[in-house]
C-alpha cells in the first residue's frame, strides 16, 4: 500500500523471506528494538492467513533469542498493537521485539485490577461465545484430539455450548463489517 510505513520500509533489514521482514525501525524505544512484519499489507492480525501469523511469531522468537545471545538481554517483550484501540500507529501488522535489561528505563504500564465474580463470569462467557462462533470456519479438529477434548471438558460445558450456538445464529455479523470496527 502506498504511504504505508512498512510497505515502504526504509530501516535496516535483519532478515527477510517470502512471507516476512525483520528489521530495525528508524525510531527504536531502546537500542536493539526490532520489528517483524508481513511483506503483504494487512492492517490487523485477523486479516492475515494463519501461515503468515505463524511465520511472524517464529521469526519474532528467533529475534528474541538473538537478543538474549547477541545483546545479552535479560528479557524481551514481544508486543502486538492490534487495532486503533490498542495504540496501533501504522496500519500494517507488526510484532515489536524489544530487548530488556535492568534499569533500561522503559515503562510498560500494566496495572492489574480485581474483578468481581460477576464481571469475571461475564467476560468469560462473552469470549467463549465469540470463540465458538469463530470455530465454524476454523480448521476441523482431528478426531483423536476432539475426543480427548470432550473427555476433559466439564459436564456443564455442553449446555453452554448449545445455548451459544443458538445465540450465534441470531447475531451473525459479516466478518468484513466486524473487522472495520477495529482497523487503525
Ligand atoms: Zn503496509
Amino acid at each position: 500500500m502506498a504511504d504505508c510505513t512498512y510497505c515502504e520500509f526504509k530501516g535496516s533489514v535483519l532478515f527477510e523471506d517470502e512471507k516476512v521482514v525483520a528489521a530495525l525501525p528508524p525510531s527504536p524505544v531502546v537500542p536493539g528494538h526490532a520489528v517483524v512484519f508481513p511483506r503483504q499489507h494487512f492492517q490487523i492480525v485477523e486479516q492475515a492467513p494463519d501461515e503468515i501469523v505463524s511465520r511472524l511469531f517464529e521469526v519474532a522468537n528467533k529475534l528474541s533469542i538473538a537478543m538474549f545471545e547477541g545483546l545479552r538481554a535479560q528479557g524481551t517483550n514481544l508486543i502486538v498493537m492490534d487495532g486503533l484501540g490498542a495504540g496501533q500507529k501504522a496500519p500494517h501488522v507488526a510484532v515489536d521485539v524489544v530487548p530488556r535489561t535492568n534499569g533500561d528505563g522503559l515503562s510498560l504500564a500494566w496495572p492489574s485490577r480485581k474483578l468481581s465474580d460477576e464481571q469475571m463470569g461475564l467476560v468469560e462467557t462473552q469470549i467463549k461465545d465469540a470463540m465458538l462462533e469463530l470455530s465454524v470456519s476454523a480448521a476441523p479438529v482431528p478426531a483423536a484430539a476432539a475426543g480427548k477434548e470432550r473427555e476433559e471438558g466439564e459436564p456443564e460445558a455442553e449446555d453452554e455450548g448449545g445455548e451459544s450456538v443458538t445465540k450465534k445464529h441470531k447475531r451473525r455479523v459479516d466478518p468484513f463489517l466486524r473487522q472495520l470496527r477495529r482497523l487503525p
